[in-house]
């Protein structure tokens, strides 16, 4: 896959998958415009990938539509940033809730609107991938809101699907199973949980960012072009065991 003259707009760049569809894009030749929180992770985007870096919190609406403004044009969109907290359904507060819905799920469809503006705008085609989670798919103990917010990126993800295509925009869906990143030392530390749900992936074990942003390159290319609003699992095999 070639990107070479393309640019690319990556949301959670910083670190963990982002981080890694970010280095596999520059190594293809993408432009990147990375969107991320922290000011340690711009710096390093900026030094070690030479892309441009935005400090953005995606929590923050406001905030997020004049980053992405700042991020265009774009001829691509990678929604990958997330974030999650662990709580039991009954002990689920509203305020995490709302946390988890501003930047898994508000945050993707603020980004996306601007972008897809700016292509329709322009007369230019497009994709999006966005990464959602095959915990939109399960119910995962403690994932309450996580697993909210995925399903609702989901829906959005398939609304995008059919208003943008007659624009030339596809937009598809990733979901991973547990990926070796920050994000899953915080939802798999636990031993006992961790070894249930490896039970589970039939290849016998954990993705690798790197299985990831393979996924999402290709979603994104032209190799793809008639692929739009799937939701694809990458998951080694766990939504059919
Ligand atoms: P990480 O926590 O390792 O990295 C997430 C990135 O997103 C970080 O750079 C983080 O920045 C950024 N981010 C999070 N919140 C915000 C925010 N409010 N504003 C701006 N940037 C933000 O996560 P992963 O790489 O593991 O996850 C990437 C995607 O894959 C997420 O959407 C996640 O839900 C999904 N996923 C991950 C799985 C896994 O097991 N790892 C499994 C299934 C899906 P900072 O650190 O500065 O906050």
């Amino acid at each position: 896959m070639d990107f070479r003259g393309k640019t690319v707009i990556v949301t959670g760049a910083g670190k963990g998958i982002g981080r890694e569809i970010v280095r596999m894009l520059v190594e293809r030749g993408a432009q990147v415009v990375a969107l991320t929180r922290s000011a340690a992770d711009v710096e390093a985007l900026r030094g070690e990938f030479g892309c441009r870096a935005i400090q953005v919190d995606l929590a923050d609406a406001d905030a997020t539509r004049e980053a992405v403004i700042a991020a265009l044009p774009a001829d691509f969109l990678i929604n990958c940033a997330g974030t999650t907290e662990l709580q039991p359904f009954l002990e689920t507060t509203v305020e995490a809730f709302d946390r988890l819905v501003a930047v898994n799920t508000r945050a993707p469809m603020i980004v996306a609107q601007e972008y897809a503006r700016s292509l329709i705008k322009e007369g230019r085609p497009g994709a999006i991938v966005n990464v959602s989670s095959v915990a939109s798919f399960v119910g995962i103990p403690d994932h309450a809101a996580y697993c909210a917010s995925k399903g609702g990126l989901d829906g959005l993800t398939r609304v995008m699907a059919k208003e943008l295509a007659p624009h030339g925009i596809r937009a598809n869906g990733v979901h991973p199973t547990v990926t070796l990143t920050p994000m899953a030392v915080k939802a798999w530390s636990d031993p006992e949980k961790a070894a249930g749900m490896m039970k589970r992936i039939p290849v016998g074990r954990f993705a690798e960012p790197a299985d990831i942003a393979e996924v999402v390159l290709f979603l994104l290319s032209d190799q793809a072009a008639m692929v739009n609003g799937i939701s694809m699992p990458v998951d080694g095999g766990y939504m059919i065991a």
